[in-house]
């Protein structure tokens, strides 16, 4: 990298993070001769699945979230975890097949509906009630931990 300020081509890399969304990585570098600070950005080659939010915010397409969100509405139901990493696959593959690179999280949700409904009926039925809702797979979360939340304060009564 050259310095803007005196064209050295030597410097050290003081503070590197992702933006927000994960696309770019921007970092503070320091010219090793003139000691002046400037900042790159770099932007990831291979474009990543971006999911289209409600609201119109873009992010990563996330397998890990999605994996949870599923997860949570198999719990104690016979579902393996194999099972729920192949259904995130499928959904990871028709969404790179089908779209370019972005995709309404919506349509994650309805797809994610859909595999339940051949995988196991009561998760199924869980995520399907709380999604319809709220369209969202991390509000979905939130939404589960919240009735986990309150069922468990019943409990202790
Ligand atoms: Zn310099």
């Amino acid at each position: 990298m050259k310095c803007p300020y005196c064209g050295f081509r030597e410097d050290k890399v003081i503070d590197s993070r992702e933006s927000e969304d994960g696309l770019q990585i921007r970092r503070r570098r320091e010219c090793l001769r003139c000691e002046k600070r400037y900042t790159t950005y770099e932007e990831i080659e291979e474009k990543p699945l971006i999911v289209v939010k409600k609201d119109g915010r873009r992010e990563k397409f996330m397998r890990e979230k999605i994996f949870s969100g599923i997860q949570k509405a198999c719990e104690k139901r016979p579902v393996s975890t194999e099972q729920i990493s192949m259904i995130v696959d499928e959904i990871e593959q028709e969404f790179k097949q089908r779209f370019e690179k972005e995709v309404p999280s919506e349509d994650i949700g309805n797809l994610i509906v859909e595999k339940l409904r051949n995988l196991d009926e009561v998760a199924y039925v869980r995520f399907a009630s709380v999604y319809r809702r709220f369209k969202d797979v991390s509000e979905f979360q939130k939404e589960v931990e919240k009735i986990r939340g309150e069922s468990n304060a019943k409990q202790d009564k």
